[in-house]
C-alpha cells in the first residue's frame, strides 16, 4: 500500500510516489527515463529517448478532435537533491521518503521532488487516462534543468508539431507565467601570486556568518548582504586603517545562484596590530548590522588567531586586486524593470570567492529580462576583471523569454481557471529562467504558458506540495485541454 493511496485524482499521485521510489538527481535520470520509456510501450504509446536521456511520448487526439493542432506538455525530470545534516539517505539508490502532513505531501528530512516531479506525474496521468477528451499529446520530459537546463539545450524539437506548450515547472497556483529572465554565468580567475610571509607576522582566521543568504534570483531584491562583498569591505578598511597584513586565502559561497551566507579569510598581521584589527572589526559588524538591520537578523564577524605554521602569502600585487574585485564586482539589483511593476530586470550575484593552489576565482551568475542589458553587465564584470589583470571565461548562457502578446492559450487557461476553481488568475514574470526561453529559440512561434500547484520551500528539505492545490491543477489541466475542441481555440 502506498503513502499516497488514499488520494484519489485519477492517477495523479499514483505516479507521483512511483516515480519517487526512482532516484533522479540532476545528471542520473537514465532509470526514470528507461521507466518512462517502459511506461509507453505498455500504453502502446510514441515515444523516444535521445542521448541526453530526453523522453518524448506521443498520444493521439481523442475522437472530435483531430483537426486541432497538437499539446505539447513539458516538465524536468530530474531534482535538486538536498538533505538535513542528520538524514540518512543516498540519492542515487533510496526512494524518497514521502509522509502526508495535513494538506501537505512532503519527505522525511530530504527534497521532495515535486519541483518537477509533479510535472511527470501530470503528464502521465494524462497519458494513461481511458477517457479524457483531448487535442492529440506531445509530452516532453526533459533532464538536467537545474543544473543549466542541458535536457532541452540538447532536445531536438523538429518531431513536436504543437503550437501551443504547458510548462508544468512553475510554484504558485493560479500564476500564469509569460516570461522569464535569461542569464549567464562568468568566472573570474587571478592568477594567485605568492610570497614568503613577512617576517613576524601571524596568522588569524576572519571569518563573516549569520547572514540569510537565498536564491539568487527570487530573493535577489530582499537588500540582503553577500558575505563575498562585505569581506571586500573588511579587507580594504583595514588596508586604509594603515594596518598593514598580508592575505593567505579567501573563500565564500557554495553556488554561484544563491547568495553568499559566510565567508573566510586567512590573513598574517604584526602581532602588535592584532588587537587594534580586532577592535576595528567589532565597529564594522555594528556599522554593518546596523545597515542590513532590514535585510538581515544577524551579522556575525569573527577573528581569531591560527595556529598553523604560514610559510607563504599573496603578493602585495595580487592582495590588491582581490580586494579590488572584491569591491568592484557588482551584486544585487542592477536595474528594476518599468514595463512590469515590481520585477527585477537585471541582477548579478557574486556567489562563490575560492582560493585554489595557483588562482583565485570569481563565480557569478548575471539574470536579465532584457537580453542586451544582460550583455552591457557581463561586459561590465569583463572590463572589471581585465582592469584587475584577471581573465573571465562566460558560460551558461540562456535567452529571455516573453510570451506572444494576445496569447490564445492565456485566454483559455485564464477562463477556464476562473470557471473551475472560482478564484481570479493572473498573468506574472519571473526574475529566474525557465525552460520555456530555450523552447521559443528552438520553436519561435509557440504560444507558451508555465503553470503549476502550490509548492514551497524548493530546493530544500523543507519543499512541500500542496495536495488541494495538485487536486486543482489537475482539474483545471484536463479542462482546459478539453476546451481545445477545434472550433473553440
Ligand atoms: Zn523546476
Amino acid at each position: 500500500m502506498g503513502v499516497l493511496d488514499t488520494l484519489g485524482t485519477d492517477q495523479v499521485f499514483y505516479y507521483f510516489e512511483e516515480i519517487s521510489k526512482i532516484p533522479h538527481g540532476s545528471g542520473n535520470e537514465a532509470a526514470l527515463a528507461e521507466y518512462l520509456m517502459n511506461f509507453a510501450r505498455q500504453h502502446g504509446l510514441i515515444a523516444r529517448k535521445d542521448d541526453a536521456n530526453n523522453v518524448i511520448i506521443k498520444k493521439s487526439a481523442s475522437k472530435g478532435y483531430e483537426s486541432a493542432s497538437a499539446v505539447i506538455l513539458q516538465g524536468h525530470l530530474d531534482m535538486v537533491c538536498e538533505k538535513n545534516a542528520d538524514t540518512i539517505h543516498d540519492f542515487t539508490k533510496d526512494a524518497i521518503p514521502l509522509q502526508i502532513d495535513g494538506d501537505f505531501i512532503t519527505a522525511k528530512g530530504t527534497t521532495l521532488g515535486g519541483d518537477d516531479g509533479i510535472a511527470v506525474a501530470y503528464m502521465m496521468a494524462l497519458l494513461a487516462h481511458p477517457t479524457l477528451e483531448h487535442p492529440a499529446l506531445e509530452c516532453v520530459f526533459t533532464t538536467d534543468e537545474e543544473t543549466g537546463m542541458e535536457g532541452v539545450r540538447a532536445l531536438d524539437t523538429s518531431d513536436l508539431t504543437g503550437k501551443y506548450l504547458l510548462n508544468l515547472d512553475s510554484e504558485e497556483e493560479g500564476k500564469f507565467l509569460i516570461s522569464s529572465s535569461g542569464g549567464r554565468r562568468l568566472k573570474v580567475s587571478l592568477a594567485a601570486n605568492r610570497m614568503p610571509k613577512p617576517e613576524q607576522e601571524t596568522g588569524f582566521l576572519l571569518r563573516i556568518s549569520g547572514l540569510l543568504g537565498g536564491h539568487s534570483g527570487s530573493d535577489i531584491d530582499l537588500g540582503r548582504a553577500s558575505a563575498n562583498k562585505l569581506m571586500g569591505r573588511l579587507l580594504y578598511a583595514l588596508s586604509s586603517a594603515n594596518l598593514p597584513f598580508s592575505l593567505v586565502s579567501v573563500d565564500g559561497g557554495m553556488f554561484d545562484n544563491a547568495i553568499c551566507r559566510e565567508a573566510n579569510a586567512v590573513l598574517t598581521i604584526q602581532p602588535s596590530d592584532a588587537e587594534k584589527a580586532e577592535q576595528l572589526l567589532h565597529q564594522l559588524q555594528k556599522t554593518m548590522y546596523a545597515e542590513y538591520r532590514h535585510a538581515e537578523t544577524d551579522i556575525l564577524i569573527t577573528w581569531e588567531p591560527l595556529r598553523e605554521e604560514i610559510t607563504n602569502v599573496f603578493t602585495t600585487e595580487t592582495k590588491e586586486n582581490i580586494i579590488s574585485l572584491l569591491l568592484l564586482l557588482p551584486y544585487g539589483v542592477e536595474s528594476m524593470s518599468l514595463a512590469i511593476p515590481n520585477l527585477v530586470e537585471c541582477s548579478s550575484n557574486l556567489g562563490i570567492v575560492s582560493t585554489k593552489a595557483d588562482e583565485i576565482i570569481f563565480e557569478n551568475a548575471v539574470r536579465s529580462a532584457v537580453d542586451s542589458r544582460k550583455e552591457a553587465l557581463c561586459a561590465k564584470i569583463e572590463r572589471i576583471a581585465q582592469l584587475c589583470h584577471a581573465k573571465t571565461e562566460s558560460f551558461g548562457d540562456y535567452p529571455g523569454w516573453i510570451n506572444k502578446e494576445n496569447s490564445a492559450l492565456l485566454a483559455l487557461l485564464q477562463a477556464t481557471y476562473q470557471d473551475v476553481t472560482q478564484k481570479e488568475p493572473m498573468s506574472t514574470a519571473i526574475h529566474a529562467g525557465v525552460e520555456c526561453s530555450l523552447f521559443a529559440v528552438k520553436m519561435p512561434d509557440l504560444d507558451m504558458i508555465s503553470l503549476g500547484p502550490d509548492l514551497f520551500d524548493v530546493h530544500t528539505p523543507q519543499e512541500r506540495l500542496s495536495i488541494s492545490s495538485t487536486i486543482r491543477v489537475w482539474e483545471v489541466l484536463k479542462e482546459t485541454l478539453r476546451r481545445m475542441k477545434p472550433h473553440q481555440v
